[in-house]
């Protein structure tokens, strides 16, 4: 069964649901990053909120990209996604075993700092929402977040269940949110809902649907599902992007490199792809460059 999305509203249009189960995804991540558990588990919590939150967007152009900034040992994590289910992502520093982390917990690899969040919906400038870490396991920042950033009520929920030799054997999350002046019974009845539900990739590992756990959730509050979407993870670099990246390092740098007489190779951050340039496509991008500047000048 692939990764999906789905989603719903509850208790009349008041309550709006988005799932994800995304096991499949954040394994490929796992293998394409090589990871040690805990950068899984947080690459893989990540991964799903945007998944989650690529499926908010309106528009089918829409990018948000979530980054994390911490002082703990993986510094940070960077995922994009589209409104079309693909996301994508990188951990700054993907293995962290000589560091004893075994019985790690997330908050402790990811440690004190920030939550950014670029949203861009093609207009100039991208919308930029910005808060600190408040726990680092995640889920409870993006609450945060949106409590602080966009002023909605939002239960997030965001999990990552690993086997024992580290591979993910289930992924999944949540966001619940809030319309404005939802009935006080609603708001009541949600937070009962919420109070006893065990985790969700727990109970994906029983066996049960996405449709399934959601509807036992909002059991009195009758979930309309509207929508699922498949979600995965994949990457959309090529030779021109890299060549466009490229283009925009220093003069001086490209110089250097050119006189090294050596093929350089570029490793995508997000799917780790190689693309190698030798001093000749250098010279021509350096020669585009110079072009390009005299051009503006
Ligand atoms: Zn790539």
């Amino acid at each position: 069964m692939p990764d999906y999305v789905l989603k719903a509203t509850a208790g009349n249009g008041q309550i709006r649901v988005f799932a994800a189960t995304t096991g499949g995804l954040a394994e490929t991540a796992r293998k394409l990053h090589q990871t040690s558990p805990v950068v899984t588990k947080a690459l893989g919590r990540l991964l799903t909120a945007g998944s989650l939150m690529g499926s908010m967007m309106k528009n089918a152009d829409e990018l948000i990209t979530l980054k994390i900034a911490g002082d703990g040992p993986i510094s940070g994590l960077l995922v994009t996604a589209d409104a079309k289910g693909n996301v994508k992502g990188y951990p700054y520093v993907n293995d962290l075993l000589d560091t004893l982390e075994a019985s790690m917990p997330v908050s402790e690899a990811i440690g004190e700092g920030t939550l950014n969040i670029l949203k861009d919906i093609g207009l100039k400038e991208p919308y930029v929402g910005y808060s600190p870490l408040v726990s680092g396991e995640l889920a409870e920042d993006l609450t945060y977040y949106y409590a602080q950033s966009e002023q909605i009520p939002t239960s997030v929920s965001l999990g990552v269940l690993l086997n024992d030799d580290g591979t993910v054997r289930q992924a999944g999350g949540f966001i619940i949110q809030l319309m404005p002046n939802t009935d006080d019974e609603v708001i009541d009845a949600l937070e009962v809902a919420l109070s006893d539900t065990p985790s969700l990739t727990k109970l994906l590992d029983e066996g049960k649907t996405l449709e399934a756990i959601m509807d036992d959730l909002f059991k009195d509050l009758s979930l309309k599902i509207s929508k699922t979407e498949i979600t995965r993870f994949i990457c959309d670099c090529s030779r021109q992007r890299i060549t466009k990246a490229l283009t925009s390092i220093g003069k001086n740098d490209l110089i250097e490199m050119i006189s090294d007489q050596e093929d350089i190779e570029v490793n995508c951050d997000f799917c780790k792809e190689k693309y190698s340039f030798s001093p000749e496509d250098l010279q021509s991008i350096l020669d585009h460059r110079t072009d390009s500047k005299e051009q503006e000048g």
